[in-house]
């Protein structure tokens, strides 16, 4: 039976493999919710007691539970399963792990922003998605946003000041629009907060019926700063970086060079280089070493 501590470690282990990471394969049997994307990447993996939360970048979160009999193991791609396939409740593909949840009574996904899960969310925002949605009403939320000292990065992904932008599109926005990230929603003038707006329905519209997001047709991928951590940008030529960025600590794309609109003076960067956050507990490294040792011991 697995106790809080057990779970703690499958956590630390399963944030050592999986953050950051791309999801090539999602597969869980009777879920309950929706999946993540394929394509998702992995933005954090937290545990509550018993309760195992990973959390996609797509805002999907997936909720396991392990009761008596769940345990999440961790196993190179085509290695042998210490237990049956068909007692496999999740399974989490990417090119270096599989991750599977074996027997969890409790799994289940929803979405961040569910109002039903997060009661304290607040009204939503218009929804960008909508040709209707009163665009200059989200910049004016924007605009007088109740948090002054809040960043813009944080405020545009605030589903009550518009609701749809999830992560990729913040990136991709910020970048478009020229915004630095960490900049002060207070310092960004009206004209700005309508310019994101517009930029954030466009390119949510110009996406709704495709597989794959486009934001920058030019760019090979499609994309301009999000999954293009030390690439050249296109615009600037300097190298985008990937940090970590606000409460929730969600994954960002930008590039210091050209997104440069409204930056903070002094120049203050909140952001926690990606390499040093993934996960700091030396449980995960110790974990996952441990179950390579005694597989080949046995
Ligand atoms: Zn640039």
């Amino acid at each position: 039976m697995p106790e809080g501590d057990t779970i703690y470690r499958a956590a630390a282990a399963l944030r050592t493999a999986l953050v950051g990471r791309t999801v090539s394969k999602f597969e869980a049997q009777r879920l309950t919710g929706p999946a993540p994307r394929r394509g998702a990447a992995v933005e954090r993996v937290e545990s509550h007691g018993k309760h195992l939360e990973i959390v996609f970048d797509d805002g999907i979160i997936l909720h396991t539970h392990m009761r008596m009999t769940g345990s999440w193991h961790l196993y190179h791609p085509g290695e042998k399963w210490r237990k049956r396939r068909h007692q496999a409740r999740v399974i989490i593909e990417t090119d270096e792990w599989v991750a599977v949840c074996f027997n969890a009574p409790v799994v289940e996904t929803y979405r961040e922003f569910d109002q039903t899960r997060h009661p304290r969310a607040g009204r939503l925002g218009p929804d960008l998605c909508n040709e209707n949605a009163d665009l200059h009403e989200c910049a004016a939320r924007l605009f007088h946003y109740d948090n002054p000292d809040a960043t813009i990065g944080d405020a545009i992904l605030d589903q009550r000041v518009m609701s749809g932008v999830g992560n990729v599109f913040r990136c991709e926005v910020l970048w478009a629009c020229g915004i630095h990230p960490w900049a002060k929603v207070s310092n960004v003038p009206q004209s700005t907060c309508l310019d994101l707006v517009l930029t954030a329905a466009t390119q949510l519209r110009a996406n709704l019926n495709s597989p794959v997001r486009v934001t920058a047709p030019d760019v090979p991928g499609g994309l301009a700063v999000y999954g293009r951590n030390g690439q050249k940008c296109v615009r600037c030529g300097d190298v985008i970086r990937l940090t970590k960025m606000g409460e929730m600590a969600r994954l960002l794309y930008w590039c210091p060079g050209c997104q440069v609109g409204c930056e903070p003076y002094p120049e203050r960067d909140d952001s926690d280089p990606i390499a040093r956050t993934i996960d700091p507990h030396p449980a995960g490294s110790q974990f996952v070493s441990d179950i390579l040792r005694s597989r080949t011991a046995s």
